[in-house]
């Protein structure tokens, strides 16, 4: 039976032993299973409970990947298995995800923590610093090889840019998430899991930067997007494609990031207990200036404008984002288009404006939170959005 195969009849079969029509039953029944354990992954033929290899040698091969999980759809959970909308998210535990996808124990010796527990939207830049310093520490130890990192999609492109401008290590880091929840028919999750453990103990994923791995595509984190509220298919990259794809157990690459990231980057978040205040405004017809004067009064040392077309302002909002630019705070001229490069403008340095070449607000965000605790230099600022 191909593995594709054995992935759809776990929750089936799941279901028919437990006379329940939910993944979560078979969750349950495979994390009662596995109690006993201190550690993750539980292999049906075995009692040895992976772990680190400080902690409990490893005779085989095979690489040691931890599993820092943070919540989202993955880790979602409906009383109907219909339900690909209405579900909580971030209502399993590391255990139970690592314990749904036993396979993983034949590619890698897997244990997991839980950082936080939440739905995306509920990322913040105290979660954004504690995933970072952890995963900056395990990956320190020569007991890890990569880490797998599980999270929501609704901001998961934000988290992994953040990751790539901030992991000091090019060992790799593959942030996964699902489009369906744990208990849907055809969850994507536990396969996505497994690709993800895959793509981390992969020698050729060293060195590519802060990967994501959704839908047997490895995405950058600079480029990758989500494309799509609902679909499976979501994350693009799209302009500059893929990084590579999982296909019938091999890991293959075809592109590499031409940004800088992780080892080469100049941001480090080490000794950082919180990061400067940036925000987003979108720019539409007949706007105002009021929010930029209110996010000026609320604190923002930086503004992400989501521009139309090649990062245009209305004069309304350049009168809102001038005077910000006055009292010191960087604008960042992004768009709201969804593709393309915002292409830089003499006139931008005069006013404290920048150009954020091709990365969408979201990320722009991410880069500007950044570039602030190193410097308020218009310029230099302007530096980092060309080569991150
Ligand atoms: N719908 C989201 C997801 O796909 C929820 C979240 O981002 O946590 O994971």
């Amino acid at each position: 039976m191909t593995n594709m195969k054995k992935m759809t009849m776990i929750p089936l079969l799941a279901s028919f032993i437990l006379g329940s029509t939910l993944w979560s039953g078979g969750f349950t029944a495979n994390a009662a299973a596995a109690a006993t354990a201190t550690t993750s992954t539980t292999a049906p033929t075995s009692t040895t409970t992976t772990s680190d290899k400080s902690e409990n040698p490893q005779t085989n091969h095979l690489p040691n990947i931890k599993i820092l999980a943070t919540g989202g759809t993955i880790a979602g959970s409906s009383s109907v298995n219909t339900d690909t909308t209405g579900y909580k998210a971030g209502a399993l535990g590391v255990e139970t995800l690592i314990n749904a996808v036993p396979e993983m124990k034949s590619i890698a010796n897997v244990s997991g923590e839980q950082v936080v527990n939440v739905g995306s939207p509920d990322v913040n830049n105290e979660i954004l610093l504690k995933l970072a310093k952890r995963t900056n520490e395990l990956l320190a130890r020569d007991d890890v090889d990569g880490i797998v990192i599980t999270h929501g999609t609704d901001t998961l492109e934000e988290t992994a840019y953040f990751l790539n401008l901030v992991i000091k290590s090019d060992k790799p880091v593959v942030v996964v998430g699902s489009m369906r929840p744990a208990t849907a028919i055809s969850a994507d999750g536990p396969f996505n899991l497994y690709n993800a453990v895959k793509v981390a103990g992969a020698s050729a994923s060293k060195g590519q930067g802060v990967l994501v791995l959704l839908n047997d595509r490895i995405g950058a984190a600079r480029y990758i997007t989500k494309t799509n509220t609902t679909a499976v298919d979501t994350f693009k990259s799209v302009e500059q494609g893929y990084l590579g794809a999982v296909v019938g157990d091999q890991v293959y690459y075809y592109n590499k990031s031409t940004h800088k990231h992780t080892t080469s980057s100049v941001f480090d978040i080490s000794n950082l207990t919180q990061l400067p205040q940036v925000d987003i405004l979108y720019e539409y017809q007949n706007n105002g200036r009021y929010l930029y004067d209110a996010a000026v009064a609320a604190g923002a040392k930086g503004i992400v404008v989501a521009g139309s077309g090649n990062g245009s302002l209305s004069k309304t909002s350049s009168e809102g984002a001038e005077a910000a630019g006055k009292k010191g705070v960087i604008i960042a001229r992004s768009s709201r288009v969804g593709s393309g490069v915002v292409s830089p403008s003499t006139k931008d340095a005069a006013s404290n404006f920048v150009s954020t070449d091709s990365l969408n607000p979201q990320k722009a965000r991410i880069l500007l939170m950044l570039a602030l605790t190193q410097t308020h230099d218009v310029n230099q600022i302007q530096s980092f959005f060309n080569e991150y």
